[in-house]
């Protein structure tokens, strides 16, 4: 499919996704509430999203009848997982139209690649190194440590990370993550979080969610805050500018999540891109009149984008597993009816088999009227489940 193509893919037809977590399960849910059908490749038999979709292709992601089984079903295609091999995307897009393109997803993929793309969009990142080889460690400027060490590829929810002080941790933390492609950044004095999502289409339409404030806890996104304020009005409108030179630079279609520090001295730096729906946009799916996940099905359909409206002020809580366990390690079910009876929660579970210490496994969306109010629920619900007030 070439940009010019307005090729519009009505309701009735059936949309692939490649993954099966939960990001698959909730696209999957806005894709039927709209009257598609859905596919989902994923090799688990117990994927989120395959127990939710009207076919569930299970193979690997390179397989290659399991590609030609999903393209043979389906009239474009998208991914929620973003170590979907490239390769697996450009073969699926020489028989139908596939967003994002293999050629973004690849660049998500690799932080070096990533970083390089918004040094192109002159948008500001860590100082940071990139550290193949061993002569590569040898040379790195002293300035960048305190940093962290992070495997190029493969990273999430802070996996593959190293904190390193000196030059013989950062040996020690090389060895330690196999001697594998990192890359080094310096370690920033973050004030805050925060995160925007924008949506592009095949015309070059944009539109994004308001800038998303976020808590991470141990590398994790724990808490997610959108509503007027949530962040100075200039660093706000700083940061949605950003993401859109960052989607532009990539002539991306679909959904894209770029995630940004905030500095102590209030400078905006941009950290990762995910290319695909993202955890700090889930508060979309009660607080905006479009979600992020409807967007991805009207990126991928050429339906029109309008710029979503934010209708409530709204907290977002991650639901780890850790909430199914007593500190005693003994299992416990979470008190919903409790947490339920709060005006403004929405519970979204994601179905997954076992809980297990930081496994996702489903978010709270807490709305209000007000800012406070929206604050004053999400911090009673935090209570109820045991998370730690922020
Ligand atoms: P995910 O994919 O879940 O967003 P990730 O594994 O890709 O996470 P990063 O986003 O790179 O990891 O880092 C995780 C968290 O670690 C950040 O959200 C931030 O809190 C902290 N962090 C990462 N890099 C830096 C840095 N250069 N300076 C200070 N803190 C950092
Ligand atoms: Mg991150």
């Amino acid at each position: 499919m070439s940009a010019s193509d307005t090729h519009v893919i009505l309701p009735g037809a059936t949309l692939g996704v490649l993954g099966g977590g939960q990001l698959g399960r909730m696209f999957a849910h806005a894709a039927q509430a709209m009257g598609y059908f859905t596919a989902v490749l994923d090799p688990d038999a117990t994927s989120p999203a395959g127990r939710v979709s009207h076919h569930h292709v299970r193979t690997g992601y390179e397989d290659a009848q399991g590609l030609a089984e999903l393209a043979t079903l389906c009239a474009a295609v998208t991914t929620e997982f973003e170590n979907v091999p490239a390769a697996a995307l450009n073969r699926l897009a020489e028989s139908l139209p596939v967003s994002p393109a293999g050629a973004s997803v690849a660049i998500a993929q690799d932080r070096a690649a990533e970083k390089a793309h918004f040094v192109k969009c002159g948008v500001p990142c860590a100082p940071y190194a990139v550290i193949e080889t061993a002569a590569q460690l040898a040379a790195v400027n002293d300035a960048l440590l305190p940093g962290i060490l992070k495997t190029a590829r493969m990273g999430y929810d802070g996996k593959g990370q190293i904190r390193v002080k000196t030059r013989a941790e950062l040996a020690a933390g090389w060895d330690e993550l196999g001697q594998v492609a990192c890359v080094l950044e310096k370690m920033l004095p973050l004030a805050h979080e925060c995160s925007v999502i924008v949506a592009r289409g095949r015309n070059g339409d944009i539109v994004n969610l308001p800038v998303q404030r976020n808590l991470h806890r141990d590398g994790i996104l724990a808490v997610t805050e959108v509503y007027a304020g949530n962040l100075p009005a200039a660093q706000a409108e700083q940061a949605i500018a950003a993401a859109k030179s960052v989607a532009i630079g990539l002539d991306y279609v679909g959904v894209l999540c770029v995630e940004f520090f905030v500095l102590d001295n209030g400078q905006l730096v941009v950290n990762e891109i995910a290319p695909r729906p993202h955890n700090s946009g889930h508060y979309s799916q009660n607080a905006m009149d479009v979600s992020q996940f409807e967007l991805q099905v009207r990126c991928m359909t050429n339906l029109p984008l309008v710029q979503p409206r934010q209708h409530s002020a709204t907290v977002m809580l991650n639901l780890l597993g850790d909430l199914w366990f007593t500190q005693g390690e003994t299992a416990k079910s979470p008190a919903w009816d409790q947490v339920l009876a709060l005006p403004g929660t929405h519970l979204h579970l994601y179905g997954k088999v076992d809980a297990k210490r930081a496994r996702k496994m489903g978010h709270l969306n807490i709305t209000a009227a007000t800012p406070d109010q929206a604050r004053d629920t999400a911090l009673q619900a935090a209570a109820i489940l045991g998370i730690a007030p922020f």
